[in-house]
């Protein structure tokens, strides 16, 4: 029985590998969060005032929609504000445009989520960006590695995807982005400091009201049912802050552009079933048949969350703000009591 489950499994995840591979997902190259990626990145000290005509504002480009609205709520009606990302794609994946590139040639800064989220696009960013300085907001924060085995055992390259990238999943390492993007606009712009100042100020008090609403929403799972599953690694920061046991993943890494293997599939089903695990967390920006097919196999459901982008800006995940409490409304109503 196990094993025609895991057979089925498999036609599905082939099929579905195949579908990545023939839109270019899965072949996108990935590079390392090496030295050659590090070194791509500015210092804030590196940063001084540019000249800006009059009536001219700071050209501001984000990589990710979450970073983009992060950045500005910071920089609010003084900056021009460009997101390369849109909502409802992969950072992971996502291939930029020439478009895209473009704007990163003319901007005045790019930034990025950092810890290696951006890797697919990093060749690119970096050619484009000759002489433009690339920041990374998550500089300063100290990424959750894998406990070494796992990671060997599912990456060709030991240091690709070692990181976890998903800070944005935990408000107070949003603060973190918060007090970097003020310091690089007001390096940029020291003309509009003080407003950007106050902006940071504003949005750091919300996202400590953030952090509270979402313990007490926490506090209505019981915690032997904190429990995560996804479909790729992406909850580490939410769950070292929350209180949640993550006890595995359909892509047992930190990046959609890894694989799912035949072994870790059959592992999940078997815990699965075991822990009688009511949900498995699918991002709404990936293809979630495997997610799916595992779910239905074990009796558990799937549950989109919103994680590497937001939804279009009527959705239910328009903002940061509205992003993570949409999630954390969907963890409640899947593990707390009914
Ligand atoms: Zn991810």
């Amino acid at each position: 029985m196990r094993a025609l489950k895991v057979a089925t499994l498999l036609i599905t995840l082939g099929s579905v590998m195949f579908a990545m591979t023939s839109c270019g997902a899965v072949g996108a190259p990935t590079e390392t969060l090496g030295a050659s990626q590090r070194e791509q990145f500015a210092s804030l000290e590196a940063l001084s005032a540019i000249d800006l005509d009059p009536g001219v504002r700071p050209s501001v480009v984000a990589t990710t929609s979450v970073v983009a609205d992060v950045t500005q709520h910071v920089g609010g009606e003084w900056i021009e504000l460009t997101a390369l990302i849109p909502p409802g794609s992969d950072p992971h994946t996502h291939e930029l445009s020439p478009g895209d590139l473009r704007a990163v040639a003319q901007a005045d800064v790019v930034l990025l989520n950092g810890l290696g989220l951006e890797a697919a696009l990093m060749t690119s960013i970096g050619q484009a960006a000759e002489g433009v300085p690339l920041i990374s907001l998550s500089e300063g924060i100290e990424g959750l590695r894998f406990d070494s085995l796992e990671a060997e055992a599912h990456t060709d390259h030991p240091e690709e995807g070692q990181v976890d990238p998903h800070v944005w999943l935990d408000p107070l390492l949003v603060k973190v982005w918060v007090e970097r993007v003020k310091d690089v606009l007001s390096a940029l712009d020291p003309a509009h400091a003080d407003v950007y100042g106050r902006n940071a100020a504003a949005y750091l008090q919300t996202l400590d009201e953030l952090d509270q609403w979402i313990r007490a929403e926490v506090g209505r799972i019981p915690a032997s049912r904190r429990i995560l599953v996804t479909d790729h690694h992406a909850l580490g920061y939410f769950a070292a802050r929350y209180g949640f046991e993550i006890v595995g993943a359909v892509i047992p890494a930190y990046s959609t552009a890894a694989s799912a293997s035949a072994q870790g599939l059959a592992e999940l089903v078997e815990v699965l079933e075991a822990r009688q695990i009511p949900a498995i967390f699918v991002s709404t920006t990936i293809n979630p048949r495997v997610a799916a097919r595992l779910a239905d196999d074990t009796g558990a459901l799937t549950v989109p969350l919103y994680i590497g982008a937001l939804s279009d800006p009527e959705g239910p995940a328009g903002t940061y703000l509205d992003m993570m409490r949409a999630d954390v409304q969907a963890m409640v109503a899947a593990l707390g009591d009914s």
